[in-house]
């Protein structure tokens, strides 16, 4: 086994698609600082025992199940795909799930042309259903007690039903806009999706898993200031109670006293959800003024 195997850690991306800003966002925003390779798909972290492979995203939950890679960061439903065929083959226990990521938010949902006579899934009795997520379907209708064919599509699954080549599809739509681009209407959704940080079920080394576990602390602390801001104001001694119940996700407040001034305290406070207008009204309507809404940079719980 070579050295790098034993002391650096490797992430699979998607290399170029919906994930990929966003995955290359986050590793910086974790620290990472990397140069690119010649080819461009290998980037090697300089500050970090960390590089990262830039793949397809189906080639993701494979290169993390078979240990190439010891991190991965890819869609659910792809990674759900994968799950149900390795589970098909009595492979179990493929890949660890992580945790979810805030981006590739999308759902996996049965379509049903306009003009057509079918409405639900119950119509798709006997007829044909074309989707890049056959194993996904096909337990979904086993479930529902349902017989129907599925027919796999790599791409362009939306105009299958145009093409004469199935009655309904099964996928990805995230506004909806290529379902009515194609005359479809969106029906039952079978799988809400994000994307996920997966971990192969080998054991890593002390020091790997030590890094891994840094990693993922930091990814935390960064999804949660996508959010959080930091809330000063003044008000008056008795209206802390109000004041707190008005922020969402709050944790106590720091009080501090004002100079020269005995019934009313300066009040800071780490709110973890969005904070709008509307609560910035309520806090004044209860006692609160000056009060500053500013952007938190980076948090360590
Ligand atoms: P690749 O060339 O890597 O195979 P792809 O065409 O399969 O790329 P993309 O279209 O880039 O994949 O989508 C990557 C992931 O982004 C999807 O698997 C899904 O998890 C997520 N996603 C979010 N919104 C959507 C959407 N509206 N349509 C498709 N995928 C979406
Ligand atoms: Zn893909």
């Amino acid at each position: 086994m070579n050295a790098d195997k034993q002391t650096r850690i490797k992430i699979a991306i998607q290399k170029s698609g919906r994930l990929t800003d966003h995955s290359l966002e986050l590793l910086q925003q974790v620290g990472l600082k990397y140069s690119r390779g010649r080819d461009q798909l290998i980037g090697y972290g300089e500050n970090m025992p960390v590089d990262f492979l830039l793949v397809r995203d189906d080639d993701i939950p494979s290169l993390v199940k078979d240990d190439v890679c010891d991190l991965g960061i890819v869609g659910l439903n792809e990674l759900e795909e994968r799950r149900i065929e390795y589970k098909n083959d009595g492979i179990d226990n493929a890949f660890q799930q992580i945790m979810p990521l805030d981006y590739g938010q999308c759902r996996l949902a049965f379509a049903y042309p306009e003009n057509g006579s079918m409405k639900t899934i119950a119509d798709a009795e006997g007829k044909c259903i074309a989707t890049s997520y056959p194993y996904i379907v096909t337990e979904y209708l086993k479930t529902a007690g349902i017989n129907a064919d599925v027919i796999e599509f790599s791409g362009a699954v939306e105009i299958a039903p145009s093409l004469g080549r199935a009655n309904m599809i099964c996928d990805l739509v995230s506004s909806g806009a290529t379902l009515a681009a194609n005359k479809l209407f969106e029906g039952e959704t079978i799988l809400q999706s994000t994307s996920v940080l997966i971990q192969t079920t080998v054991a890593l080394s002390p020091e790997k898993q030590q890094w891994v576990d840094k990693i993922v602390q930091r990814i935390n602390g960064v999804q949660q200031v996508r959010e959080s801001k930091y809330i000063m104001m003044h008000a008056p001694r008795s209206a802390l109670k109000a004041i707190t119940d008005l922020l969402p996700g709050a944790e106590s407040p720091t009080v501090l006293p004002l100079g020269g001034i005995d019934d009313k305290v300066a009040v800071h406070v780490v709110c973890r959800e969005a904070v709008f207008w509307d609560t910035l009204e309520n806090l004044k309507a209860v006692g609160a003024s000056s009060i500053l809404v500013l952007p938190v940079e980076k948090m360590l719980a």
